[in-house]
């Protein structure tokens, strides 16, 4: 068994046409275009997906899609289907500008498809700003914010006034009418590039303060919903999925109901259904213990995993009890879940168990075996 390397954050996500090396195979990262696939794209993706890759697709914290086990030699047929389903960007650096979060609860007048898509003309610029790999946009202009706990640096929200354009983790912005918030947040962005941060939210903390421009100076709104849940909602169904990967079989079964949103919660909406969706792997309902547990890709998909971890999590989900979490993560990177949690890690001794943490945090044992990990649990979430 080959030894994993020293985990590493990587400063880039991938893309379609900068797609990252994985212990098995290429990743190809499909950015859907203001977060929807029509049903001829996401079956498009899906044959992709079977004939170049392992048949897997994650769905990822970016809303985005990724297929799995793409050999290298496959990867521009990859690209060509991409290509001819309108999947694709300019260039890898407009790709890798264009990270935008769209609350997946627009509807057709509300702006927010307005928004997302001169987003992406705007990122597509040859003057763009050149931005940090990670750095992301919220477009959350539905009456009720969603996204307010996935990751983005700028943000849009609606304001009674308009659209409010804030940097992440300041709680103020500007209120702008609709064919200004774009200018307005690209002019946020340059601002964040003048002073040297990898994170906007960085720059709000008190070692590392920089105050906004006067013009961002409006407060925030209030309250923001709780993250969804499966089951349905407004515009169709949410499902999710096992460890929040889906089988291309999947993919295409749903395509063939209708139009797919993407969301960051490894969820899609499927447009337009009335009922729970039948379908193996599918999660329709909140109460579904599959939704208690977290596990990266592990071994041997990760070359940095030291053990195997979706197996595990699934053994261990009906042992955590509703409300609560369980976080099994491959190495001390913990890249599923970067939140606090009781959390595993695979170590080659073991896995060590944090009773509250985050995957790096030292651990309160070591070493301990797959089949005794079970009896150690209860406790754990008795005293939480
Ligand atoms: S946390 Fe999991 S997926 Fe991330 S690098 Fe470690 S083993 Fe790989």
């Amino acid at each position: 068994m080959s030894t994993p390397s020293t985990p590493q954050t990587q400063g880039w996500c991938p893309g379609a046409l900068r797609p990252m090396l994985s212990g098995d195979g290429l990743v190809v990262r499909v950015r859907p275009f203001a977060g929807q696939l029509s049903p001829a794209q996401a079956l498009g993706i899906a044959a992709l997906a079977e004939r170049h890759g392992n048949g897997l697709l994650d769905l990822t914290q970016r809303a985005n899609l990724q297929l799995r086990g793409v050999a290298p030699a496959d990867h521009p047929a990859v690209l060509d289907g991409l290509r001819s389903l309108g999947l694709l960007d300019a260039s890898p650096q407009a790709e890798a500008r264009r990270n935008i979060l769209v609350n997946p609860f627009w509807t057709p007048d509300d702006g927010t498809l307005h928004l997302a898509a001169a987003l992406a003309d705007a990122l597509a610029d040859a003057d763009a700003p050149t931005l940090p790999g990670k750095f992301g946009f919220a477009v959350d202009c539905v009456a009720q914010t969603v996204l307010h706990t996935s990751s983005a640096d700028i943000r849009l929200e609606r304001a009674p006034q308009g659209i409010l354009v804030r940097a992440d983790g300041y709680p103020t912005g500007a209120v702008v009418d609709l064919n200004e918030a774009i200018p307005t947040a690209m002019e946020l962005a340059r601002w964040f590039l003048a002073h040297g941060s990898r994170r906007m939210a960085a720059l709000a903390t008190p070692t590392a303060y920089q105050p906004l421009p006067p013009r961002f100076q409006t407060p925030a709104n209030a309250a923001p919903a709780a993250a969804p849940q499966p089951g349905p909602v407004a515009h169709g169904w949410l499902v999710g999925f096992e460890f929040g990967q889906i089988q291309a079989s999947t993919l295409a079964a749903l395509a063939a109901r209708g139009a797919l949103r993407m969301t960051p919660w490894q969820m899609l909406l499927l447009e337009g259904c009335a009922h729970a969706p039948d379908g193996g792997g599918l999660i329709t309902q909140p109460f579904d213990p599959r939704l208690r547990v977290i596990a990266c890709t592990g071994a041997p998909g990760c070359l940095q995993a030291a053990a195997a971890t979706r197996p595990l999590a699934r053994t261990l989900a009906a042992l955590v009890p509703p409300g609560s979490l369980l976080h099994v993560s491959g190495c001390s990177k913990g890249c599923a879940h970067p939140q606090a949690a009781p959390t595993l890690v695979a170590t080659p001794a073991g896995f060590d168990l944090i009773r509250f943490g985050v995957a790096s945090t030292p651990p309160d044992l070591r070493a301990l075996s797959p089949e005794t990990i079970a009896s150690y649990l209860p406790p754990i979430f008795h005293a939480s």
